[in-house]
């Protein structure tokens, strides 16, 4: 048994669905299939924009992107050749979709309760359309909220985690489905709290709920498809040696979500740890591919397996001696930022403790600069705070770093012998990552050097990624 999961490119336009369900079709023959889908791509994007728009009293501009909304999912019902019936259920969701933009309207509120029923309607209004193709070429599918499929969640709007029961609840809802033949489609990223009302997984939340679905069907493996190829050992676009990765930990995958590379949603990865199930990264391209398998061992591979990177990022640095054995201090600045959702990509401290710096992405910086400035200039720990922009972070990854010397010799003879400075390094105890904060200008370059130096195979021709977009580095 698999089960597939389909994100929002591929979920794009009524070819898109059509091409998807076409993919599900070539394994549902000869094995049950679980399909999870993502809302249509730009949905949940445009969705938060109409949140806000209603939020902030723009009528004219919710009505119009609402009917932009309407007519792009009524339109590939109809392409799709979704049955009357059917059609008539979208619609009424489209309906229920504009109460709800009327209400936040009414209201000019916008509590992450109402933002998470809002954003649910992206997959709600696609997974009927995968579920309509997939009925048209013959098959019996079955589109299913989150909830309906058994996810049943904490009430952490915009960040619910499943409860216990959630697995027993996915079998038992899903498991009839599947022995009457049937393939169920379920919405990814939305899930339900124990009263019915529904919550979302997080942003890129359709793979964990692959992967919870997965982990409590038992199935073989998880299959995401991608419109390119499996996960590469650099963004192509950069190093014209990249070359797929045929195999990933674990632990491996985690580090190149946490580095934007939307490879998997890092939380995605727990189900599969704890159930030892593998995922696979499959190219929509190139179907018969292997793709890149994620699973628990690294697989046989040098020290350093991908080299990925993140622009736009910037500095903090805290500085002050009174900051030296007052370990109050480190609590109350992590505690002030984290009030403020201000996330850490990266952090060091000086063995004299005297100061501390943090790597934080770009848009974040001038707020962590007044917030904490504001708070501890004048305290008695703090001298200083002071924030370096255009910055971004390198990073290379892989599980045979471990134990393995001069690792980190090599890597920064190699940035050194291009002349670039490194502003902060970072290395897990893990050993799976070393990460490194340089200039942003030198972002290329570093990430073809540090590529240069552990996975260029010069005598191998280059393998190009097929289609347009690119796992390996994202921004
Ligand atoms: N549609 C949601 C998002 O864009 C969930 C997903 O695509 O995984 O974040
Ligand atoms: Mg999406």
């Amino acid at each position: 048994m698999k089960v597939m999961k389909f994100g929002g490119t591929l979920m794009g336009s009524a070819a898109a669905i059509q091409r998807s369900a076409e993919l599900v079709l070539r394994w549902a023959g000869q094995e049950a299939v679980v399909t999870v889908v993502s809302a249509m791509a730009g949905v949940t994007e445009a969705l938060l924009k109409l949140g806000a728009q209603a939020e902030a009293g723009e009528l004219e501009e919710v009505t119009a992107g609402w009917k932009a909304l309407r007519f792009r999912h009524l339109e590939a019902g109809a392409s799709l050749g979704t049955q009357a019936a059917t059609l008539e259920q979208i619609d009424e969701l489209l309906e229920t979709l504009r109460q709800t933009l009327y209400g936040i309207y009414l209201l000019r509120e916008l509590s992450g309760r109402s933002r998470d029923l809002l954003l649910s309607f992206g997959e709600r209004l696609s997974a009927p359309l995968m579920a309509a193709a997939l009925t048209k070429a013959g098959s019996r599918a079955v589109a299913l909220t989150g909830g309906e499929a058994g996810l049943l969640t904490s009430d952490h709007f915009g960040h619910a985690r499943p409860l216990p029961q959630t697995a027993e609840r996915l079998s038992l809802q899903l498991l009839p489905l599947l022995a009457e033949g049937s393939i169920p489609v379920v919405t990814g990223f939305i899930g339900e709290t124990s009263s019915g009302v529904i919550t979302t997984l997080g942003r890129g939340g359709s793979d964990y709920t692959a992967t919870l679905i997965g982990a409590a069907l038992k199935a073989d493996e998880v299959w995401t498809w991608k419109d390119v190829d499996g996960v590469m050992s650099a963004d192509p676009r950069m190093v014209e040696g990249a070359v797929n990765l045929e195999y990933l930990s674990y632990g491996e995958v985690m580090e190149l979500a946490h580095f934007g590379a939307k490879v998997l949603h890092p939380l995605a990865v727990t189900p599969l740890q704890e159930s030892g199930i593998p995922l696979r990264v499959k190219s929509a391209a190139d179907p018969d591919a292997a793709g890149t398998l994620v699973r628990a061992e690294s697989g046989p591979s040098g020290p350093v397996k991908a080299v990925t990177s993140l622009r736009q990022a910037c500095i903090l640095t805290v500085s002050g001696a009174g900051m030296v054995d007052a370990p109050e201090s480190l609590a109350q600045i992590f505690s002030l930022l984290a009030q403020r959702g201000i996330s850490a990509l990266m952090i060091s401290q000086s063995s004299s403790m005297a100061n501390l710096s943090l790597v934080l992405r770009a848009a974040e910086g001038q707020p962590a600069l007044s917030l904490l400035s504001e708070r501890f200039l004048r305290s008695e720990w703090v001298r200083d705070v002071q924030l370096r922009e255009q910055v971004a972070v390198v990073a290379v990854v892989g599980e045979g770093m471990r134990g393995t010397q001069g690792v980190a010799a090599k890597l920064f003879g190699a940035l050194a012998a291009e002349g670039i400075n490194l502003l902060m390094i970072a290395q897990g105890s893990s050993e799976l990552n070393i990460s490194l904060a340089i200039e942003a200008k030198d972002e290329a370059l570093a990430v073809r050097a540090a590529h240069q130096a552990f996975l260029s195979r010069p005598d191998h021709s280059s393998k190009k990624a097929a289609g347009s977009g690119r796992l390996s580095v994202s921004h």
